[in-house]
């Protein structure tokens, strides 16, 4: 993957991208080797990558967030002590593949500082906009929740029991006005986030059921395609419009109730929304080579 600088990004940011992959390296190059990050991700995605790598380009200016996300990481690594472990992987053999994870920190033992932590917490740092938080209908992120139990296997495969999961979420867009005015908005940039812990056994198949996904894709050249979470499918949505108002009556999801509404109010009509692959055409460097995006695209455009 070559990273390309377009809108000249100060070369210290563009030089610290580089380090980072640099140390990163081929984890996920390697026959059969895979990361809880790749595990999670679509086997499509993943083959794609492995494939096309060679060719691919990604502009700085796309992971600006991904380097403070690292270097945040950074912070974590220097305030290592004897209680916890702090930016370490563990790996494990499963079905003839090598699975790892790099585990943000763990818990050794309680530390009893405000606020208190329990032995065997496992945490994950991230960073993430307000609306991950609050706009989700209060759900985690799907793949979140994925990765700290697959994370939380892989340390209990290494002899370290894990007691409770937590995400620590950094708002990077959070606005001090927005929680002045709205109780429900968070009060502060930073959230502490339970997330459910699966049985080990549920996460034992969902890695089993993960990896034969990817044996399919990288050694038997079927790939399956990405699902709507995978891609970030938004569906098309149908808005009640007025000439007067800057914003929608409101937005349904057929267009058969929004065209009720419209029939009831004055002078409204029905603005369609169309649906949209966010991933595909933001987000995903191999957009390029994937026949189901280029599909999809054709079919849009026809
Ligand atoms: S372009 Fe979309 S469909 Fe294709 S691999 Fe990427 S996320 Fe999946």
């Amino acid at each position: 993957m070559e990273l390309t600088n377009l809108y000249g990004l100060p070369q210290p940011l563009v030089a610290a991208m580089r380090r980072f992959d640099a140390l990163r390296g081929d984890l996920d190059q390697r026959e059969r080797s895979i990361t809880c990050t790749r595990l999670i991700d679509s086997p499509r995605r993943v083959a794609l990558e492995r494939t096309h790598g060679h060719a691919l380009q990604e502009d700085a200016s796309t992971r600006l967030w991904a380097l403070w996300g690292n270097a945040i990481h950074q912070l974590l690594a220097s305030q290592a002590d004897a209680t916890c472990l702090v930016e370490q992987r563990f790996t494990a053999r499963i079905n003839e593949w090598t699975l790892s994870g790099q585990v943000d920190r763990y818990l050794l033992q309680d530390r009893g500082e405000y606020p208190q932590e329990r032995a065997g917490t496992l945490q994950d740092y991230k960073l993430s906009s307000v609306w991950s938080s609050i706009h989700n209908d209060g759900q985690l992120k799907p793949e979140w929740v994925s990765q700290l139990n697959v994370n939380a296997w892989l340390m209990e495969a290494n002899g370290h029991p894990v007691t409770q999961l937590e995400i620590v979420l950094i708002l990077r867009d959070h606005a001090a006005s927005a929680a002045a005015r709205d109780p429900t908005y968070p009060q502060v940039p930073v959230l502490v986030l339970s997330v459910p812990r699966w049985h080990p056994e549920e996460t034992q198949t969902f890695i089993v059921e993960r990896l034969a996904r990817l044996e399919t894709a990288l050694y038997q050249g079927q790939l399956p395609l990405c699902d709507d979470t995978e891609r970030w499918a938004r569906p098309t949505a149908y808005a009640v419009r007025t000439p007067t108002r800057k914003t929608a009556v409101r937005v349904f999801a057929t267009r058969a109730e929004a065209e009720e509404l419209a029939q009831r109010t004055l002078n409204a009509f029905v603005e369609v929304r169309p649906g949209q692959s966010v991933r595909c055409e933001r987000y995903c460097a191999v957009a390029g080579f994937c026949d189901q995006y280029q599909a999809e695209s054709r079919r849009l455009a026809a």
